[in-house]
């Protein structure tokens, strides 16, 4: 085994971190380069969590709730908030900071680079060199590049490859369950709820609160809002904040026009009582666009790419943190068992993790034209389940 191999891992979020802790564990010599000179901070919004993502922790006997609470019902409700279906189907739901912060907590500190954005990288033999902005660099014997959607590796990779907009964006944001009304603090006490909309859809699910808190009454309700905006003009101009500069994946929270927030509450007027009251108190309502993003190939050499760099799925398979963890633990799996040395190790990652990013790419874009083009979304839709590898699972 290549216990000191040198592995550096552009890019510290989820998927980058995955792979930091378990290649760290693996003996490797790993270091992570973070673009961001602060840590990073979420963008305020919720994720579904599936077994995959918090995989490192229920493995390493923690307990499960120290990063998700768990809901019991998946329900639909219509206008007026009337039960149209409900499925006792138990899922897990988090922020993105409370699994960042449990992640970064389990690599150590000194090996976690803020402040050093990935330019360039060259390999010669079986020697990467790394550049940063700012004109330092360093070396490796792998370059793994978690760099998310706009992947600047991906960009010199695959220059053809790029994610392309899909025709609608999830408007998201959180209200605190202290500021919601009983009625609606019971609808969602243990539920998350779905409203099918004419197009589109809308979902409210609980998370954890500010510090972590898990309990009812001190948590955040999170939204999801899928609407459709025609590419040109009424997207261009939803992706231009509030100082008039173009955004490319999400406009973040405070930063969209207030015209643009003003329309979308004013839409919630035909949303369910209990939703609307999450739109209407979530202060900070931010746009993600959703993209579809499938890379042909994820190794080149001693360089791959993994988690949203490789591929992003639309969010309806809630897969998105899931497929990156997948990617690092199967990059976990490929580097501790290098029988056949580590090309050949790489290459059998890339062979099942394409297929595996395909598979949710593909999935979650069905969903996703049915739900926002073709009406053909209903309540209690047994298809309409999260899942990294099929429905449900
Ligand atoms: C700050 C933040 C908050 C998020 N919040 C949510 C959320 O609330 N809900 C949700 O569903 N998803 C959220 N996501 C997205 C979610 O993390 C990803 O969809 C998923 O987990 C896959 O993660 P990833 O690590 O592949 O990519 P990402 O999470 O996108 O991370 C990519 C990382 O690479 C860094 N980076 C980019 N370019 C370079 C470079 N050239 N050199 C070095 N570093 C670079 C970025 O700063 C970022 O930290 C968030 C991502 C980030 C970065």
């Amino acid at each position: 085994m290549t216990a000191r191999l040198r592995v550096a891992i552009a890019g510290g979020s989820i998927g980058g971190l995955t792979a930091g802790v378990l290649l760290h564990e693996l003996g490797l010599d790993v270091h992570v380069y973070e673009r961001s000179s602060a840590a990073l901070q979420a963008r305020g919004a919720g994720i579904v969590v599936l077994p995959m993502t918090e995989r490192y922790f229920t493995e390493r006997g923690g307990d499960d709730d120290r990063v998700s609470l768990e809901l019991s019902w998946w329900k639909y409700v219509d206008a007026r908030g009337t039960e149209l279906s409900a499925d006792l189907d138990r899922f897990r739901f988090s922020s993105w900071n409370t699994v960042y912060r449990a992640l970064l907590e389990a690599f150590p500190p000194d090996r976690y680079h803020l402040d050093h954005e990935m330019t360039t990288f060259e390999q010669s033999g079986s020697t990467v060199t790394i550049g940063f902005a700012g004109g330092t660099a360093v070396e490796a014997d792998l370059l793994v590049c978690a760099d998310g959607v706009s992947s600047t590796a991906r960009r010199i990779l695959l220059p053809a490859t790029d994610p392309a907009y899909v025709g609608y964006v999830a408007w998201r944001g959180t209200a605190a369950e202290v500021g919601l009304s009983p009625d609606a603090l019971e609808d969602l006490a243990d539920s998350m709820l779905y409203q099918v909309l004419s197009p589109g859809h809308i979902l409210v699910y609980a998370i954890p609160g500010e510090e972590g808190a898990t309990e009812p009454g001190r948590r955040l309700q999170n939204f999801v809002w899928y609407r459709n905006y025609p590419t040109g003009g009424p997207f261009e101009d939803l992706m231009t904040d509030r100082y008039g500069e173009r955004r490319d994946s999400s406009v973040p929270p405070g930063l969209v026009q207030i015209e643009h927030v003003a329309e979308m509450r004013s839409a919630a007027a035909g949303l369910a009582p209990s939703i609307r009251e999450v739109v209407l108190a979530s202060m900070q309502p931010f746009v993600q666009v959703i993209f579809d993003l499938s890379s042909p190939q994820l190794v080149f050499g001693r360089v791959c790419i993994m988690g949203d760099a490789a591929f992003s799925a639309r969010p309806h398979v809630a897969a998105g943190t899931a497929k990156a963890a997948a990617d690092a633990w199967a990059l976990r799996d490929a580097l501790q068992d290098q029988g056949d040395g580590l090309d050949a190790a790489l290459e059998n990652w890339q062979r099942s993790q394409l297929a595996l990013g395909r598979s949710v790419v593909e999935r979650s874009r069905n969903m996703g034209q049915r739900s926002q083009f073709q009406n053909t979304m209903f309540a209690g839709d047994p298809d309409w389940k999260f899942g990294l590898f099929e429905a449900g699972n």
